[in-house]
């Protein structure tokens, strides 16, 4: 399957919170072990860096983001290189799902942690599977969104 057929996972960096942890290790069961054939990932960096071809890939790709905070740098990011209607999900509306998860720590995320991250990936994946499933153009944005705490230190795109 070539690149553009993917679907197109995008978590933020969130270094320093155990919520962008948890969503990037969502991302990476998906990508890795649930939809290995159907899935990839660019880098974020490369996104809030202006990177060209990063850039081209998320304009040619259905794309889902994955955010720790309201700060939302893998959304604003992704809709900075042109690429629009996003599905979006925020880590902690897992966690508003399930309280009793509470996540340990960044560096070790626990038993709570992985549980949360792979309630996300479940949803991330069905999200994957009605996204192929779907002629491209019809996307509709689908937000599964909420508040939560912020990260200071993670790097954010310009707004337009
Ligand atoms: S500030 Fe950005 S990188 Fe940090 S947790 Fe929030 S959305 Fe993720």
């Amino acid at each position: 399957m070539n690149d553009a057929e993917r679907v197109m996972i995008i978590p933020c960096s969130g270094i320093g919170k155990a919520y962008g942890s948890v969503g990037r290790e969502a991302m990476y069961k998906v990508l890795e072990e649930m939809r290995p054939n159907e899935t990839q990932t660019v880098c974020l960096s490369l996104l809030t860096l202006g990177d060209e071809q990063a850039q081209a890939r998320v304009r040619n790709a259905r794309v889902i983001t994955v955010d720790g905070c309201p700060f939302k740098c893998a959304q604003v990011n992704v809709e900075h290189a042109g690429g629009a209607n996003a599905p979006v999900f925020r880590v902690f509306d897992i966690y508003r799902a399930h309280k009793e998860l509470k996540v340990r720590s960044v560096s070790e995320l626990g038993e709570n942690g992985e549980r949360m991250a792979e309630l996300l990936a479940d949803e991330i994946a069905a999200k994957v599977d009605e996204l192929r499933a779907m002629p491209r153009g019809a996307l509709n944005a689908s937000v599964v969104v909420n508040e939560i705490e912020e990260c200071e230190d993670a790097p954010r795109g310009e707004e337009k």
